[in-house]
Order: structure tokens, then sequence, then C-alpha cells
């Protein structure tokens, strides 16, 4: 039976890394993308393929849209080495944050954020469309502060709002071809995100798990199991909408 293939940008580390390790043991081959961190992405790659699963990683900086084409044909590549010409799921992932009150961020900050959190996912999605076999998934993500106010957030809440605006309508004009595009928006993970402060300020972390109903802060696998559900044919008849994701964080 030919296997379904996952491309997930920002797969070296955080949420990414444990989306592929879900994916891939449900038997899905996982094309992957780091940024800088070439070293852990090889060591996912290793342990997807110690999992009996197959895996490549490329290198791709999401916030730079002119290498896209190059990375399409990388990814093409990488696709007949699978022995297939299009894959079947395609996940929005990488990104970083930003704390920056409104009274002093910068432009650059300004265009780092939007470029990685809307420019990227918008034209890497154009880009790959053809790549994307009819009836496939994109799982963009997005964030808990589009709901949740904190001081400082706000342009990347901003960024992160967008996504989920804008998903609703790549439904739309993707439904033609059966791919269904949804959002995911995870509340406070323990990654390396924010200087890994969730993960490893005592007392961020005491903070943040008082305001989540299941009384712990998310971790990794919280999301990446999520994510392989979401992309299962069970969950084929959600389209469209944002699935809050947060361990009921601030309801
Ligand atoms: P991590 O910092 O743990 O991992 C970020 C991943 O994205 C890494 O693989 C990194 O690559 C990659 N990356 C970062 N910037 C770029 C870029 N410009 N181009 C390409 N790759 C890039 O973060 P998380 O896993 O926590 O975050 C993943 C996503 O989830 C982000 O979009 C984030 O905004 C979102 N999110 C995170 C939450 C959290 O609390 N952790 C909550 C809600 C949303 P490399 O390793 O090579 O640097």
């Amino acid at each position: 039976m030919t296997k379904q293939i996952a491309l997930i940008t920002g797969a070296s580390r955080g949420l990414g890394r444990s989306m592929a390790l879900h994916l891939a043991k449900r038997g899905v081959v996982i094309i992957g993308t780091y940024r800088s961190a070439a070293a852990e992405a090889d060591t996912l790659r290793q342990e997807i393929e110690a999992l009996g699963g197959k895996a490549a990683m490329i290198a791709l900086d999401v916030s730079n849209s002119a290498s896209f084409p190059a990375f399409a044909e990388t990814v093409a590549e990488t696709l007949t080495r699978f022995g297939r010409q299009q894959f079947d799921f395609l996940v929005n992932n990488a990104g970083h944050g930003l704390y920056a009150l409104l009274t002093d961020t910068t432009e650059e900050q300004f265009d780092s954020l939007i470029d990685t959190h809307l420019r990227g996912p918008v034209f890497l999605t154009q880009k790959l469309l053809p790549l994307i076999a009819d009836g496939g998934r994109i799982l963009n993500v997005s964030s808990g502060f589009v709901r949740v106010t904190m001081a400082g957030y706000g342009l990347y809440a901003a960024a992160k709002a967008a996504i989920q605006t804008l998903t609703k309508f790549m439904a739309v004009e993707l439904g033609a071809r059966q791919i269904r595009v949804n959002t995911i928006a995870p509340g406070a993970i323990a990654t390396d995100f924010g200087g890994g402060v969730v993960r490893d300020d005592a007392n961020v972390n005491a903070y943040v798990a008082g305001t989540i109903a299941l009384g712990r802060v998310g971790e990794p696998d919280d999301i990446g199991g999520a994510v392989a559900a979401i992309l299962s044919d069970d969950m084929g008849w959600a389209n469209g909408t944002t699935f809050d994701i947060s361990g009921g964080q601030a309801i």
C-alpha cells in the first residue's frame, strides 16, 4: 500500500518534532524542515528510521520566500526518492515567538513576525500546492494568544490571528480539490519557544499551569498526538476550522 507523506516545517525541535514522531508511528513518511538545527533534524530522521519509518530533512527558512521555488524543487526530488510525485499533508508549523511591547516594537521585528507567520505559510503553501495530492490536508499552526491577551505578544498574536482567518478562505478555495485546511491553536507548551520560559522558569510554569483546567502546562506530545489525530481520515469532515488544544487554558 502507498504510504502517506507529511511535510512538516520546523520539525527539528518542539511541536514539529513531536508531530513528526506521532505521524511516523502511524506509518506516515516524514519530510521535515529545519532552519539551523541540522544535527537535531538528523537525530529525528534516525529516530524515525529506528521506528521502521522513512524520513528526509531539508533546510528551509520560512521567512525567506525567495527560497521557496528551490525548496519546492528539492521536495519534488525527495518525493521521487520515496516513489511518489506528491505528498498528502502540509503542516505550516515553523516559527518563533517575540515579546515586544507596542511602544518598543521595531519595524524589523514586525517584518520578522509577519514574514515567518503569515507571508511564509501563504507563499510556501502556494508554491507547494502542485505537489499536494488531491484529497490532502493542510494544517496551519496558530496560537492561544489569539484568544487570550498578554502584554508584549500583540504582533505575534495578530499574525497568528491572520492565519486562522486565512485558513477558512484556503478551505473554500481548495475544496474543489478535496483538500481540507484547518488550524490548531495550542495553549502554552513546554518547548524552546520564547526562550523556553514556560518549561524552564518554575514560577512561570506554575503560574501558567494555574490557568489551565487540567492543572499543568502542555508537553510537545500533547500537540503531536492531536495533530496525528486531526490529520487522520476520521477527522475528514473537519474543514476551515480552528482547534483549540490547550488543556482548557483560560476558559
Ligand atoms: P521551538 O522553538 O521549539 O521550535 C521552532 C521550530 O521552528 C524549530 O524547528 C525551528 O528550526 C523552526 N523555525 C523557527 N523559525 C524558523 C524560520 N524562520 N524558518 C524555518 N524554521 C524556523 O518552538 P515550538 O515548537 O514551540 O513552536 C512551533 C510553532 O508552534 C510555532 O509556530 C509557534 O509559534 C507555535 N506555538 C507554540 C506554542 C508554545 O507554547 N510552544 C503555543 C502556540 C503556538 P531550528 O530548530 O532549525 O531553529
